[in-house]
């Protein structure tokens, strides 16, 4: 009995050094250790062994059981640190990459100049108002008392799309759209595309412009001064110095340009202003009566003033860009600064 039992611990050890899995290992210790096993087996049949010799038997089966059931923990504690070195090694995560850069878009210097805009009006009270792109010859230059004979009528200077129909030169027609659609009093700012033949470093054939228009009883020539002052100095900070300038336009009567002190050199005259010191800001003016009159309102009753810029012009002040082009060429490397 004892020659069995020791081939058996030699047959259950043998077996278990060339076993390589988790089921392989459970296999042997059923084979050997489980109710029907082998050694099990053995320890049943203690009873054909000779008296003298059972305390010695069943003491060499326990060491024989131990020494198996050693060998079998050994083996599963081997295969589950491999089981988690795989699990590790298949889930690594390399953390030194350097991680995937999320590209945020910029908001365009020119809408980033519109919104600013905007809300210092919308603080005055005006309301945003748009309107549209292809104008009616009426909206565009009749109504805003702008003859059959005048110059900017000229094919040079206007995108005709059929005789009666353009795109827009500026964006006063919004103007006189609203003010046929409503009573005084009127503030509004109107942002938007104008067309123009034009293309050289301060020109290009489409470009953006803010045109308001405020009308209420009494408004006269000291409030446009009054809000163009708050609104420039707003924009370009507080020390900015403006000076009005008498100027023409059809549609506003007394008419008035305005121009801030050379924001590059400071009044000294530098090649942005033309050595002038004086740089151009906007158009201005009281509202001509005559437009009032096209639209219905009574000019006796009723007084306002409108004014217009460009806003490739601002953002090109502000931000110290020498060429129109730039903003519309999309280039990312531009773009991206602002
Ligand atoms: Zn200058």
């Amino acid at each position: 009995m004892s020659g069995e039992l020791q081939q058996l611990e030699k047959d259950a050890l043998a077996e278990l050094a060339a076993v390589t899995t988790e089921e392989q290992i459970l296999a042997v210790r059923t084979k050997y250790l489980g109710r029907k096993g082998l050694l099990t087996g053995l320890l049943r049949n203690i009873a054909q062994v000779p008296d003298a010799e059972k305390p010695l038997f069943g003491k060499r089966c326990n060491e024989v059981k131990n020494s198996v059931n050693c060998k079998i923990e050994d083996a599963l504690k081997v295969q589950l640190t491999r089981k988690r070195e795989d699990l590790l090694l298949k889930e690594k995560i390399d953390v030194t990459l350097p991680g995937r850069v999320v590209k945020c878009g910029r908001i365009h210097p020119v809408i980033q100049v519109r919104r600013e805009i905007c809300a210092i009006f919308a603080s005055f009270g005006f309301s945003i108002v748009e309107g549209p792109e292809v104008e009616l010859d009426y909206y565009n230059f009749e109504a805003l008392n702008i003859p059959k004979d005048h110059p900017a009528r000229d094919m040079q200077d206007t995108f005709y799309i059929e005789e009666n129909i353009v795109l827009r030169t500026h964006t006063s027609p919004v103007q006189v759209r609203i003010m046929e659609k409503m009573k005084p009093p009127v503030r509004i700012l109107s942002p938007g595309r104008v067309y123009r033949p034009d293309s050289d470093v301060s020109h290009t054939p489409m470009f953006h412009q803010i045109e308001g228009l405020l009308v209420e009883k009494g408004v006269s020539f000291a409030d446009l001064k009054g809000m163009l002052t708050a609104f420039l100095k707003k924009v370009f900070g507080r020390e900015t110095t403006l000076r009005f300038r008498p100027s023409f336009f059809p549609f506003t009567e007394p008419s008035a340009e305005v121009d801030i002190r050379c924001v590059m050199c400071n009044g000294r005259g530098c090649r942005v202003c033309g050595q002038s010191g004086w740089l151009e800001i906007l158009g201005s003016g009281m509202v001509d009566p005559a437009v009032f009159q096209n639209v219905g309102y009574d000019p006796e009753e009723y007084t306002g003033f409108a004014f217009g810029l460009g806003l490739e012009r601002i953002a090109m002040l502000k931000y110290g860009i020498s060429d129109i082009r730039l903003f519309f060429e999309n280039d990312i490397r531009f773009l991206r600064q602002f």
